[in-house]
């Protein structure tokens, strides 16, 4: 039998390890924290968002770079890791927006580890608290604390560079660096901006959400939720533009976002409205009219001159389209995801490095994007399995 070594055991790695036949494998999962899947708890803390319903056309809009996710996703749908889940005990559902989560009666732990349940029926071995290291002269795996060991076939899935404290620490850069692989820099992604608030709004408005608003950037156009922050504005809205504000901020101080505060109305209803109120206030009108909360309105004076907030048609404009001038992105380490990492150039369509033979990478490692919204466990839970299948379908020989 040949030896598998999965170096990582976060959702890509352990959805590996769960498909590799074990008739033909021999497989060890090597792992640098006491216990796997902790990024997967973490996320589970927010609502562990599996995967997200949508026709895989859909599906694949939302991942970059265009193309490299479509094959992936096809051969393991949205509905295929549904049906997985379900039969290994771990029933869905789908909530709010499409979004895909575990039974209710399931805490993100009991999901782990009904998954590690179910990999434990197939001989797989961890060895965990045993960081991976580099190579040695001889081409063999290093590891902190146990013999350089020697493999048929590995499998690199050691996640992005946030949430540190979960073992994804992106340490590995500079070893893959060193041995010649061209690593993108890690940027923060589906991560908070940084604005510039006046010290009385952001005293009454700390922690306030803004619901139901959309955000344009450039050509882009995202709806959803943001959270006033002492920082600047976090939430699902903002964090659907990450990758493109974070591409300005390579090369600018600044850009601007617009919000829209009212999404579901034209300029032309709101107007109506506007001029239909009996009332004279300026700020009754938007609150009791136009249906804008004090954390809107106070939003809107933020951003508007006196003379645009007297102006109804300067006014009702501005709810549609509130500049919002953004500065930076928020730390690395607080990203929910990480843009960067190996350069998807330095890998064939089966994953494998062309400079490291019979290595491969899948997951969070390599350099590709999605929003939040269950895109991001969907795509390294699709490359976990597309990677087994295609290992498994080798034929003796292939690998070495
Ligand atoms: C706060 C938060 C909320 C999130 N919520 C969601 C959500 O609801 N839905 C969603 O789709 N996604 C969510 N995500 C993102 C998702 O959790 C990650 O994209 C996913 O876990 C990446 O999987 P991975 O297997 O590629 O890597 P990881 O889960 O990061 O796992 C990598 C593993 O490799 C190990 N490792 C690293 N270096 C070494 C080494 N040198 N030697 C040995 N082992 C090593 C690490 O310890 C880790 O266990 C969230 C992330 C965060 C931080």
């Amino acid at each position: 039998m040949r030896t598998v070594h999965i170096i990582g055991g976060g959702p890509a790695g352990l959805m590996l390890a769960a498909h590799l036949d074990p008739s033909k494998y021999r497989v060890t999962l090597f792992e640098k924290k006491k216990t796997v899947g902790r990024k997967f708890l973490v996320a589970g803390e927010g609502g562990l968002n599996l995967t997200y319903t949508a026709s895989i056309e859909e599906l694949t809009t939302q991942y970059s770079p265009d193309g490299f996710i479509d094959p992936i996703l096809r051969q393991f749908t949205n509905d295929d890791l549904r049906n997985w889940l379900n039969l290994i005990g771990i029933p869905s559902f789908i909530g709010s927006s499409s979004r895909v989560f575990p039974d209710l009666n399931l805490k993100p732990i009991e999901v782990l580890n009904k998954i590690l349940d179910h990999i434990s029926t197939r001989g797989i071995a961890f060895q965990l608290d045993t960081p991976w290291t580099g190579w040695n002269t001889k081409g063999q795996l290093c590891f902190e604390g146990c013999e350089a060991v020697d493999s048929d076939i590995v499998v690199f899935a050691l996640g992005g560079s946030s949430w540190k404290v979960t073992g994804s620490d992106g340490r590995w850069r500079t070893t893959f660096e060193e041995r010649g692989v061209h690593v993108v820099p890690f940027r923060a992604a589906n991560c908070a901006f940084g604005v510039d608030w006046n010290g009385d709004f952001i005293a009454v408005h700390e922690g306030k959400p803004l619901k139901n608003i959309a955000l344009t950037y450039q050509d882009h156009y995202s709806k959803g939720e943001l959270v006033i922050s002492n920082f600047g504005l976090e939430g699902n809205a903002i964090y659907a533009l990450s990758q493109k504000i974070q591409h300005t901020l390579l090369t600018e101080e600044s850009t601007v976002i617009h919000l829209d505060l009212k999404p579901t109305l034209t300029i032309h209803e709101l107007r109506q409205k506007y001029e239909n109120s009996h009332r004279t206030k300026v700020t009754d009108i938007l609150k009791k009219d136009l249906n804008l909360d004090r954390t809107a309105i106070g939003l809107l004076k933020q951003f508007t001159d006196k003379d645009t907030f007297l102006d109804p048609d300067r006014l009702i404009k501005t709810i549609k389209a509130v500049p919002v001038i953004i500065h930076s992105a928020d730390e690395l380490d607080k990203a929910i995801s990480t843009l960067g990492g190996i350069a998807l150039d330095e890998v064939d369509a089966h994953f494998q490095f062309k400079k490291i033979p019979d290595t491969y990478a899948i997951g969070e490692m390599l350099d590709w994007y999605a929003p939040t919204g269950g895109y991001l466990l969907q795509g390294c839970f699709s490359m976990g399995f597309v990677l087994a299948k295609h290992l498994n379908e080798l034929e003796v020989g292939e690998a070495e």
